[in-house]
């Protein structure tokens, strides 16, 4: 299942500096239960409606990694990292531009630059004022439509049939062709023996854990930098290496597996319930900063 984390402003008044981060795996269902268009979640920015979508930031690799996201953009104070890259930064931005502020900081921490995560603008001037913050350093970005944005759930849903693929792969590659025979080929644990990520070289078909693959890479790289991942993965059996969020894409849990190798009735349909029980409630914060306030040093004030 596909996560983006958010930014949205509130056109409630002309002039309104009413903004919101939040999380969700599908951006335009989740905008309409902010807009009350539809029920479920949203309470806290019901007083500020109508809201509309400045960006949405996809790539994320799992829901822990796009909730980290949320909360750091939430919380910029609280984190450490953050804040060391938010002090070059000279006048503080108000409302949604704050936010694009904070945004910018966090993507060129090597935490997230190395996610390749990418900014999907709906809103252009936001576009531009995110484009005039400077250097840009490997932040991808792009303009949306309304409508793309409304397809972007669907079509990060790919990459759940990218793991599907992967273990196809993997399940082919493994001797008899049989799913429980699909082992790590680095430390020969049969798959289904633990929990841990698998990933499927795209070449040969190899499978291993995630954590083998990035313990022998890491074997490679200088212990004194900042490196927390490798950038590339190497598949031991073929040499090919491949750029982490290839990688990524190739992964899969050993419950994927066994569930690919069940009778199909038994699978279908779980995604879209899934998808219905939306993880993103009330929890995440409502950044007000409604015209009037002039506090430079701390206009963002949490509601709730
Ligand atoms: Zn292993
Ligand atoms: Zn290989």
């Amino acid at each position: 299942m596909p996560y983006f984390c958010y930014l949205l402003k509130s056109n409630c008044t002309i002039n309104s500096l009413c903004s919101y981060v939040g999380f969700t795996t599908n951006p335009r269902r989740r905008l309409r239960q902010h807009n009350g268009e539809i029920k479920a979640g949203a309470r806290k920015t019901s007083s500020k409606r109508p809201w509309v979508h400045i960006a949405v930031v996809s790539g994320f690799s799992n829901k822990v990694v796009a909730l980290m996201f949320e909360w750091q953009w939430q919380h910029p104070k609280a984190s450490r990292i953050v804040r060391d890259q938010m002090r070059h930064i000279k006048t503080k931005g108000k409302g949604y531009k704050g936010q694009l502020q904070v945004l910018r900081a966090m993507l060129l921490t090597p935490l997230w630059s190395q996610l390749e995560l990418q900014v999907n603008f709906v809103d252009i001037p936001a576009q531009s004022y995110f484009l005039s913050l400077g250097v840009m350093k490997n932040i991808r970005h792009e303009t949306l439509s309304v409508t793309d944005v409304d397809d972007m759930h669907v079509r990060a849903s790919s990459s759940a049939s990218a793991a599907r693929s992967a273990i196809g792969h993997a399940v082919e590659h493994a001797q008899e062709g049989e799913s429980e025979s699909v082992r790590c080929h680095i430390c020969s644990q049969k798959a289904r023996a633990s929990t841990r990520m698998l990933w499927c070289c795209p070449d040969c078909g190899a499978a291993a854990h995630v954590v083998c693959s990035a313990l022998q890479a890491l074997e490679s790289v200088d212990p004194s930098s900042e490196v927390l991942l490798p950038d590339t993965f190497c598949c031991s059996e073929c040499k090919v290496c491949v750029k982490r969020i290839i990688a990524s894409k190739m992964s899969f849990s050993p419950s994927q597996l066994q569930r690919a190798s069940e009778p199909h009735d038994a699978t279908e349909g779980n995604e879209d319930e899934d998808d219905e029980s939306d993880p993103d409630t009330d929890d995440d914060a409502v950044i007000d900063e409604d015209d009037e306030g002039e506090n430079e040093d701390d206009d963002v004030m949490v509601l709730a």
